[in-house]
């Protein structure tokens, strides 16, 4: 019955047999809009379109982590894609002016489909879509003489392969629509994510990910008028596009929410009329600036997520509460349909579009209050990571080069105060192609326009990478452009004493990583100490005399020390402080590390702890499931990290680990990890804090203000999208050597914890709490005089409590110093 009526849908399509071009129909030899197409098959499909369609153009952007192809289409006519250089030309001298000074310009228009590879129908459609522009009829023809359509039918070719692999290969003979089969049962990890499980779709504005920095690096070469960035949902909803909810970001401007529903309009019309249901305006907010609509909509573009129910969990068909089936071919048919949709409406309305498209680039138009002047950067230790990302994103950073007494907005104190520039600052000036991305990335406090929302509410730069910065209303002077620094250091000879680096760089993560691991012994400053050269508290030294054994000690500390600055230092006599050879140093344990992995255990966090150890640390990590790890396990590890999930430690899983503690292990358990081990509070000093609970009795006058209605809404009271707390730091705590002062941590949880009474608490909130972004009410007070980050010794080792996930998405670079600190200073 099912398969009659998949041979009956696929012949609708029969007109496109006719054609010269082969259609996927007919290209492909295992029935294209019934099964999955794999991703060197879509690759293969779009190199065939463009060696035989003068409507499409074809480049390899790059490649993902994997070595798969990104792949991208320039679509439209072949007259314009002759002079596709003079068009990309034309369009940036417009930005440039700030207007439509030469309107001989069609407008750019980029479809982003799969960035979350098991919402597999999105890259599915994507085949379709280019099809049907590489032979076009005449209406899709006069769309693409005012159009240069870009498309993307893959922006995660992992997770994609991940998911289409796995479901081709278990998929039987007969479709299962019920959810009684496994082809509804996708594995861990999902094809959501890409290979270190991050979630592309968060990753737009921060670029820890190689997909993602390669494809900013095409987008800021187009800055397209128009970004849709195709997705799926769960099965029983039905079509969503713009306009999007509520809150929106206040950088985006009224040409944007108006165009949004000009789209909108159109789509509605085509669904309208093939009876199709859709919803607008609910659920899909346009706050977070790391998305693939808020991140076009900073850039000037109208940025838009579309939405087709399907998803991993449907597979080939899936039975709706409605009785109905959902195919795989509905849900190509649908996006196909927006996006057609999407093409006509713009190519319709192009002339107003660009006009207030070239317009957010005119500098005299962002002369909003709220924008400072410009960005004043202290020198510090994250300074390079912040230029190295300004870089990517395309905002420009200048040097400071002189000493100068100002006063500005002080994103550590929250007030206005006069603070002095050193040579080594940075400044990153308002006036600039991409200032309101520029805004929104150094946003402290989001406006919110509304409490419901879909992802963090505070992000803000400086507090996430901890550098001193200052908002400036007047002006300032600075040099040249921002370069990242060369170091400059004397060689070490073999009769050399000790050796020291500062603490609190990646670079330095890196090196100390790439020391231990080729048997180097190493220390780390408990106090600071004057000597022949400084050395505060964190930094690192190596003594000759711990490293006797070690070949050709001196050359190969020079090699290995090459992206630090470091001082060498002759003799271990202090001037103020201990000697060398007293107890300021203490020696680093080399770790051996084991991250449990597998069913319960979070994809997105277990990715972030295994991308932390492969790409910035460079050090070796063994992942094991969960399930697998056991006493003997443990056994070879002195480290074990449990990463956000879900875990059972019945069966006498916690004694095992207890007693692998007392023998010398070094456990760190991260946001929801911390809750088993909270609850063997016997064993374990960690206790929760309660939830405020419900009264026994509600008055009338309460009631009369939660009617069934404003469930939702009333529920934001105690809701937890994700905010920043200000924390209070005792700096002379292994586990925040390096901070300074100030620690601002992302809180995403609504998990807290009390002080440590048999531990040390090294990073804690008092009475009076800081909040940046949204905190439901009711929750507020939980968090005030609790845990974020501390330890407790237990026998001959120790349990690192990290109530906020310091990883969170690769991006918080103030957390990978507690990470490394708890890591290699912790005992
Ligand atoms: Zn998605």
């Amino acid at each position: 019955m099912l398969r009659n009526f998949l041979i009956l849908i696929v012949g609708l399509y029969a007109n496109a047999l006719m054609s010269q071009l082969k259609s996927p129909y007919e290209y492909y030899n295992y029935n294209y809009g019934e099964n999955f197409i794999y991703h060197h098959d879509v690759i293969d499909y779009m190199n065939y379109l463009a060696e035989n369609s003068p409507y499409i153009k074809l480049e390899n952007y790059g490649y993902s982590e994997e070595h798969r192809p990104l792949v991208l289409l320039y679509i439209s006519t072949p007259e314009n894609l002759q002079k596709l250089e003079e068009i990309r030309t034309k369009h940036f001298s417009n930005i440039e002016n700030g207007k439509l000074a030469d309107a001989d310009v069609p407008a750019i228009v980029w479809f982003s489909f799969g960035v979350h590879g098991n919402e597999a129908g999105a890259t599915n459609s994507a085949i379709e879509v280019s099809y049907l522009y590489a032979q076009p009829d005449e209406s899709r023809k006069q769309d693409l003489t005012n159009t240069i359509l870009i498309l993307d039918a893959c922006l995660n070719p992992d997770g994609y392969s991940r998911y289409v692999n796995w479901t081709n290969q278990i998929q039987g003979e007969e479709i299962h629509p019920g959810l009684n089969d496994i082809e509804h049962q996708e594995p861990w990890p999902y094809g959501r994510v890409n290979h270190y499980l991050f979630d592309l779709n968060r990753d737009w504005a921060w670029l820890t990910q190689v997909e993602s920095r390669q494809r900013i690096k095409v987008y800021n070469q187009w800055m397209p008028e128009v970004h849709v960035d195709f997705h799926e949902m769960y099965p029983n909803d039905h079509y969503y596009f713009a306009p999007a909810a509520e809150p929106y970001h206040s950088v985006i401007m009224d040409y944007q929410r108006k165009f949004q529903e000009t789209i909108g309009m159109g789509n509605a019309e085509a669904f309208d009329r093939e009876g199709w249901l859709y919803f607008t305006r609910e659920v899909f907010d346009l706050l977070y600036p790391s998305y693939g609509d808020t991140y076009p909509l900073m850039n000037g573009s109208i940025g838009m997520t579309y939405e087709k129910a399907g998803h991993g969990m449907s597979g080939r068909a899936i039975l709706l509460d409605n009785k109905d089936t959902l195919f795989l071919k509905d849900r190509i048919e649908q996006h196909t349909t927006a996006a057609l949709a999407t093409l006509h409406t713009t190519a319709q309305n192009s002339d107003f579009l660009k006009s207030q498209f070239y317009r957010f680039f005119d500098s005299k138009q962002s002369s909003d209050k709220t924008i400072f002047n410009g960005y004043l950067i202290k020198n510090g230790p994250n300074l390079e990571s912040l230029a190295k990302l300004m870089d990517l994103q395309g905002i420009k950073t200048y040097a400071v080069n002189a000493s100068e007494n100002l006063s500005g907005y002080s994103y550590f104190n929250d007030r206005n105060q006069s603070f002095k520039t050193e040579p080594g600052d940075m400044f990153i000036p308002s006036g600039q192609r991409k200032s309101k991305l520029l805004q929104a990335l150094m946003d402290i406090n989001p406006k919110l326009s509304d409490s419901l929302t879909y992802d963090i509410t505070a992000w803000s730069l400086p507090l996430a990478y901890g550098l001193e910065a200052y908002g400036i209303a007047g002006s300032l002077n600075y040099g040249s452009e921002w370069k990242c620094q060369h170091h400059e250091n004397q060689s070490i000879q073999e009769d050399v004493y000790a050796v020291t680096f500062e603490w609190g760089s990646e670079e330095s993560y890196r090196v100390l990583a790439e020391l231990l691991s080729q048997g180097f012994q190493a220390r780390y400053a408990q106090k600071s100490v004057k000597y022949d050269v400084d050395i505060d508290r964190g930094d690192i030294l190596i003594t000759r005399w711990d490293n006797r054994s070690v070949e050709d000690f001196a050359k190969r500390l020079q090699f290995i020390l090459r992206d630090v600055n470091y001082k060498t230092l002759k003799s271990g006599w202090s001037n103020e402080g201990k000697d060398m050879g007293g107890s300021a140093f203490k020696l680093i344990k080399k770790p051996e590390v084991l991250l449990a992995v597998g069913d319960g255990t979070s994809n997105n966090e277990v990715g972030q702890v295994w991308y932390y150890f492969e790409k910035i640390l460079n050090y070796e990590l063994s992942r094991m499931d969960f399930k697998k790890i056991d006493g003997t396990v443990l056994a070879n590890f002195n480290t074990l990290i449990l990463a956000e999930g879900s875990y059972d430690l019945s069966n006498g899983k916690m004694d095992e680990i207890e007693k692998w503690i007392s023998n010398g292990g070094k456990l760190i358990v991260i946001g929801s990890a911390i809750r088993p081990f909270a609850n063997a509070e016997k064993i374990f000093g960690i206790r929760k804090k309660e939830f405020p609970s419900g009264k026994d009795s509600v008055s009338v006058k309460e009631l009369e203000k939660n009617r069934f209605e404003d469930a939702e809404r009333n529920s934001i009271a105690s809701s937890m999208p994700g905010a920043i707390i200000g924390n209070v730091v005792d700096n002379s705590n292994p586990m925040s050597l390096g901070l300074g002062d100030y620690y601002f941590s992302l809180k995403t949880d609504k998990d807290s914890y009390k002080f440590l009474n048999e531990g040390r608490n090294a990073i804690y909130t008092n009475e009076n709490l800081n909040v940046k972004g949204f905190i439901g009410s009711k929750l507020l007070p939980t968090f005030k005089n609790s845990l974020t980050y501390g330890f407790q010794n237990k026998g001959n080792g120790s349990v690192i409590y990290m109530v906020d996930n310091p990883l969170y998405r690769g991006f918080w670079k103030q957390g990978e110093l507690i990470f490394s600190n708890s890591l290699f200073f912790v005992q």
